[in-house]
């Protein structure tokens, strides 16, 4: 069949024998002209095709990972037209992905283990905040995704994060508010408030996504667990995940977990990064009455990296990584009770290929959840689900190297300092100004600009000092923790180098009660004057009169003493690696 590029106009031969996917609504073929853009090619094209799709390519959403090489969201690029002159739309190009599977198969121990088995804690942690990445750029855009589900989810060996089927989102036009919807959805990634209505009937909100995100963050961190599995502690049937996300009986909730426990099979809850439990519950229980409630995609992301930050390793085998607020290794623990089968194996294990052994063992220790007859849900969804229309997929060896990151930069020294600064003189005059403006009645009979004039000229020293404990602030905050490789930069060294070294300089040389000859009472000493002589009146008298008194003391060694600590420190931080 033939086609036309709409802006050049070029015709493009497809080969039906020549396709990466096909689904009940399309079909997407490769192009050989073309190698890294497909076509998807509706089976009957229709003029609402036509518009949802021109306002799609008009508006794309920012790819998160655009400026890396990747495609994050397989967006609409152009349209494809008729070629027998009425240039009727019928489809679309798209850029081509390939090498990445569905997100299943990562969060799922049993597929991770057999095809990608070095993919860690820490890259399902990465995945996430990937995914979330995504859903944050097409929210900031107005779409809503709608159908969220793990089949439209693709994700690389480096845990990057590729959304698909994109022309099913829902599509707001921006100039006139048309809403094209999204008629499916999947009942366990569906929020409450719309369990068991009819999805063509009524327009989705971000906040329905982001019952969905959290949904497959939660089983990407917990082995593939959904969130409403549970054991049923009451009589009769077990009820579908529908009927408990209506319900909300999340079975992790401290409060009312309702008729279930969590699965036996499933990780500890506690496991998981604590800001991390703390979202789910928010997502899963505040979140169950009030759709707002529920966490943002860059709320994930930020939660995310921090708790990826925790990550150690056990000694028994590096590749079990855990947040550092448990006290073992908790994938010890479950390899023990899984009979031997490390969800993370060690890289001897998959070097030797003893991961596929247990994997592939004819009898597996059943798990506890496998002998109680009314765990009909498993812990890891297997229920067979539409192939990802455009994966290809290829099993590659695994990569140890840390995938790519989308975590914005922590900020540097140099910018904390400079923040620190910042907003130390700000609090530090505003308290002063405060101070003032109640302590001070002769202010009362006075006009306004001289009042005025009066605040912001007497604020001047606490303005100064707030600035010396915010500088003070910002460079004892965490440096920024560089995800690859590398550490702190040259500038951030010396100057963390320079402030340690002043106040262990200070510190020694009171101790000792010695300094260097020929540096007393050198023009440094008169700086100190200046420091005790200004205005402390923002200060309580007595942590003043304390301050005071212990400056004084320090005049003899405490300056000269921090500038050979400043000095060594300079030193320290420009030579340490
Ligand atoms: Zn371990």
């Amino acid at each position: 069949m033939q086609v036309q590029r709409q802006s050049t106009g070029q015709r493009l031969q497809l080969d039906p024998t020549s396709t990466v996917g096909a689904g009940g609504e399309a079909r997407i073929y490769t192009i050989p002209q073309e190698p890294n853009l497909v076509a998807k090619v509706y089976h009957r094209p229709a003029p609402t095709h036509a518009r949802k799709l021109a306002a799609m390519v008009t508006n794309a959403p920012d790819d998160p990972m655009a400026a890396h090489g990747h495609i994050s969201i397989a967006w609409p690029l152009e349209l494809l037209l008729t070629t027998d002159g009425q240039r009727r739309v019928v489809g679309f190009l798209m850029r081509r992905v390939s090498g990445m599977r569905s997100i299943m198969e990562y969060y799922n121990p049993r597929t991770r283990r057999q095809r990608c088995p070095l993919f860690s804690y820490r890259y399902l942690h990465r995945t996430g905040h990937n995914l979330a990445a995504a859903v944050r750029a097409l929210h900031a855009r107005g779409y809503v995704i709608g159908d969220v589900n793990a089949s439209n989810i693709l994700v690389t060996d480096t845990a990057l994060v590729t959304l698909v089927d994109t022309d099913s989102f829902q599509v707001r036009e921006p100039h006139n508010g048309m809403v094209y919807r999204c008629p499916v959805g999947r009942p366990e990634f569906t929020a409450p408030e719309l369990q068991g209505r009819n999805f063509a009937d009524l327009n989705r909100t971000p906040e329905h996504d982001l019952f969905g995100l959290a949904v497959l963050i939660f089983q990407l961190l917990m082995e593939g667990t959904h969130p409403f599995a549970g054991l049923f502690q009451d009589p009769g049937d077990p009820p579908p995940y529908e009927a408990r996300i209506a319900s909300g009986h999340f079975p992790y909730s401290r409060y009312h977990p309702g008729p279930y426990s969590p699965m036996p099979s499933a990780p500890p809850f506690d496991l998981l990064h604590p800001a991390l439990k703390a979202l789910f519950t928010t997502c899963f229980e505040d979140g169950h009455g009030n759709p707002h409630a529920r966490p943002e995609a860059h709320v994930w992301q930020k939660a995310l990296r921090e708790a990826e930050q925790t990550l150690m390793s056990c000694t028994a085998n590096d590749q079990h990584l855990y947040c550092n607020h448990c006290l073992s290794c908790p994938w010890c623990e479950r390899t023990e009770r899984l009979g031997g089968r490390d969800p993370f194996p060690s890289r001897q294990a998959v070097q030797r290929r003893h991961h596929l052994q247990a994997a592939s063992s004819a009898h597996p220790p059943p798990l506890p959840s496998a002998q109680t007859p009314r765990a009909t849900l498993s812990s890891s969804p297997q229920r067979p689900s539409v192939p990802p229309i455009q994966a290809m997929p290829t099993v590659r060896p695994p990569r140890p190297t840390p995938p790519a990151s989308l975590s914005p930069p922590r900020p540097s020294r140099m910018w904390a300092v400079l923040t620190g600064a910042f907003w130390g003189a700000i609090s530090g005059a505003l308290v002063r100004m405060l101070l003032q403006g109640v302590l001070s009645p002769a202010l009362a009979s006075q006009a306004v600009p001289d009042v005025l004039w009066a605040l912001v000229w007497g604020s001047r020293w606490s303005a100064m000092w707030g600035t010396v404990w915010g500088v003070v602030w910002g460079a004892c905050r965490r440096p920024a923790a560089p995800m690859a490789s590398g550490g702190p930069a040259l500038f951030d060294r010396i100057l963390s180098g320079a402030i340690l070294g002043s106040v262990l300089g200070i510190g020694a040389s009171i101790l000792v009660g010695m300094t260097p000859v020929g540096m007393r009472n050198t023009p440094a000493g008169a700086v100190l004057e200046v420091l005790l002589n200004v205005d402390w009146s923002a200060t309580l008298p007595a942590l003043r009169q304390a301050l005071r008194a212990s400056l004084t003391g320090m005049q003899e060694h405490a300056i000269p003493g921090a500038i050979v600590g400043v000095l060594l420190g300079l030193v320290w931080g420009a030579c340490r690696r």
